[in-house]
């Protein structure tokens, strides 16, 4: 998918928007839908994703990539509340070729602990226990 490809409404993040897919949610309103990441660099690995339908930082009004900004600001606070990291890397990829593999905007909030490096883009699946129980940690702080 080069930048300037138009949005494919069958990519993963749109069926999970349309609930076609499960995820384990962490926050969500009419314009806004967090979830943690199934495939995580580090535990608590967080999604932030627009309702609209953007490709990329290129395909988004102003205005809502202001409120996704913000949301994202918001739930990295109750990522670093809820899980007390060392470090919170903030991330969003642009394009295949910058490491992008699906293709609707999302920041990617990935907690950083101490002597335990984040892993690689598109590691192991995690496990959903986990994946319920850091959630409940970060909502808890949201
Ligand atoms: P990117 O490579 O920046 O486009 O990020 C896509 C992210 O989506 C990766 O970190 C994947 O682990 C994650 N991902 C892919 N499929 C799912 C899914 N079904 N539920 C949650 N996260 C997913």
């Amino acid at each position: 998918m080069t930048l300037n490809a138009k949005y494919a409404p069958d990519n993963i993040f749109a069926k999970i928007l349309r609930g076609d897919i499960p995820t384990v949610k962490v926050y969500e309103d009419d314009r806004i839908l967090s979830f943690m990441d199934a495939f995580p660099q580090a535990r608590g690995h967080t999604l932030v994703i627009p309702k609209v339908a953007a490709c990329n930082l290129f395909d988004i009004a102003s205005d809502d990539l202001r409120n996704l900004i913000d949301h994202t600001r918001r739930i990295a606070t109750a990522v670093r509340d809820g899980l007390l990291p060392d470090g919170i890397r903030i991330a969003q990829f642009n394009g295949e070729a910058a490491g992008q593999t699906v293709f609707h905007l999302h920041f990617h909030i990935i907690p950083a602990f101490t002597g335990n490096p984040i892993q690689a883009h598109g590691g192991q699946m995690a496990d959903l226990g986990d994946l319920r129980e850091l959630a409940d940690k970060i909502k808890a702080k949201l």
